[in-house]
């Protein structure tokens, strides 16, 4: 029987305030343990919230970059667990009433196309603490510098089918929160975390079937890993005539593999009611309305604009423009350049590839935007042919050299003085008579090796335009 996977995910992003949600700590990630803390955020008694309004503005933030509906009222609800991380004993969490709700957001895979994912709500919650397990000295210590850092939980409807679909899913949502700048996105920080629910169904029936859902999932990468591993746990248990029980599974990125953490039985009731420390929260259309003022572009509409603007094709404004800092660096480039398809091609071939054979980000480049339009800018002058502006690159990596030191250094300025490359080319085809005659009679296969020779001569400076003219005027003469 064949089987149809279910996903939902659920996200957790921090937002980007330099204070805490309930109190004026630092957010700063990095400090020494229990720097970033006050009696609030230690849940000591008789302390008081106060509600962050940056955390809130960027929460309504969020909600409009993901078409959600903005609830004129919501509140702030206590669940109720004990942790050592969660000093208070209860977690201040918007449950009953959040802040936005019904949202969409839309992705393409290659395997099955465009697609809606609905996005069911949209919370405010406070983050907790970590612990932190020294095996050597066999003890466990706490850190609260992260209690009460706000939160947003985004949760999407049951809509995605594929680990692939998962994975475009945050790959844009990720893109949307670093657009609007509500989210620093770091994933290994925890800045961007994700857990993932699955299940399975037989083709065609309706009904969802029993969900585990999976945490620890810190990169894309393993996100896609994960739900693929359980797609295949599950289809497993249910071919061999067994059940899926509703658990919660930690995925172990060394193992590839998930394992059970705790079953529905351990899950906990957490006596969920209003903070009575806190009024509702009024969000007020003058509220929203400034907030969707200050909304820059998203990916979507630059993606537009650089179609429109630069002519490039869709997939390409597509690719330049999946991350905001990929599409500023773009944008910087080809300032004061002509060929912006050039630009882009570059980019998306010779930047990108070497950043991804080093598992860098853009922003890590050692080829500065500047640096990289300077060199684009010697292409597409003729001071260097698509070779030498290729090995320049190459050594502005290794060196961080400018382009123009390189080309000098290296001697790679491009041959195009006509009587200079007249006399190469003539010269090649009275060595070669034996071609030069093939050629004559239809082997104008044989362009390519004529070519061939006179980069060797030059040492592949020649400007390929003038020499292919060139040889093409002097064999008809020939
Ligand atoms: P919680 O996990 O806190 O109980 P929900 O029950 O609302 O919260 O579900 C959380 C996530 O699980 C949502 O993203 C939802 O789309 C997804 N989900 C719910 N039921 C299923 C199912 N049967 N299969 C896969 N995903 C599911
Ligand atoms: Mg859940
Ligand atoms: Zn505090």
């Amino acid at each position: 029987m064949a089987f149809e996977p279910v996903i939902g995910l659920e996200v957790h992003a921090q937002l980007k305030t330099k204070t805490k949600i309930f109190c004026n700590c630092s957010t700063q990630f990095g400090k020494s343990p229990n720097a970033n803390t006050c009696p609030v955020c230690t849940g000591m008694p008789g302390v008081l919230p106060v509600l962050n309004r940056q955390a809130v503005t960027f929460a309504v933030k969020a909600a409009l970059a993901t078409d959600c509906t903005i609830a004129r009222e919501s509140r702030f609800d206590r669940k109720n667990y004990f942790y050592p991380d969660l000093p208070k004993g209860y977690q201040i969490t918007q449950y009953a009433a959040p802040i936005a709700e019904h949202g969409h957001l839309d992705i393409e895979t290659e395997e099955r196309g465009k697609k809606t994912i609905g996005i069911t709500r949209i919370h405010m919650e406070e983050d907790a603490g970590k612990l932190i397990h020294d095996p050597i000295l066999a003890k466990s210590m706490v850190d609260l510098n992260r209690t009460g850092v706000p939160l947003i939980e985004i949760v999407s409807e049951p809509d995605i089918r594929t680990a692939k679909e998962a994975g475009a899913y945050l790959r844009k949502l990720h893109a949307i929160l670093k657009y609007i700048d509500v989210c620093d996105g770091n994933m290994e920080e925890g800045s961007f975390r994700c857990d993932a629910n699955i299940s399975l169904r037989p083709m065609g029936r309706e009904k969802f079937g029993t969900r585990a859902e999976l945490k620890n999932l810190n990169s894309f990468k393993n996100v896609e890993k994960a739900i693929n591993y359980e797609i295949q746990r599950q289809t497993y248990v249910l071919e061999e005539g067994g059940t899926v029980i509703q658990e919660t599974r930690l995925w172990d990125p060394n193992k590839n593999k998930t394992t059970s953490m705790r079953g529905k039985e351990e899950a906990h009731d957490y006596r969920y009611f209003p903070d009575p420390d806190l009024v509702p929260l009024i969000v007020d259309e003058g509220w929203i309305d400034s907030v969707a003022k200050e909304m820059p572009e998203l990916p979507e509409q630059k993606q537009a604009r650089f179609v429109d603007q630069f002519h490039l094709s869709p997939y390409d404004a597509q690719v330049l423009t999946a991350t905001i800092d990929l599409a500023n660096y773009f944008e910087e480039t080809i300032q004061g350049l002509t060929n912006i398809k050039q630009a882009a091609n570059w980019t998306m071939t010779t930047l990108l590839a070497m950043l991804n054979t080093k598992g860098l980000d853009i922003t890590q480049s050692k080829v500065s935007a500047k640096a990289f339009s300077s060199l684009l800018q010697l292409l597409e002058r003729g001071n260097i042919n698509a070779t030498a502006a290729k090995t320049v690159f190459e050594e502005m990596v290794t060196s961080g050299k400018a382009p123009r030191d390189i080309v000098k250094e290296k001697g790679l300025e491009q041959v195009s003085d006509q009587t200079e490359l007249e006399k190469i080319v003539a010269a090649i085809i009275c060595d070669n008579p034996e071609e030069a005659a093939a050629y004559g009679a239809g082997k104008t296969k044989l362009f390519s090796f004529f070519m061939g020779q006179v980069m060797k001569k030059t040492r592949g400076k020649a400007d390929p335009k003038i020499v292919t003219s060139l040889i093409k005027s002097q064999l008809s003469k020939s």
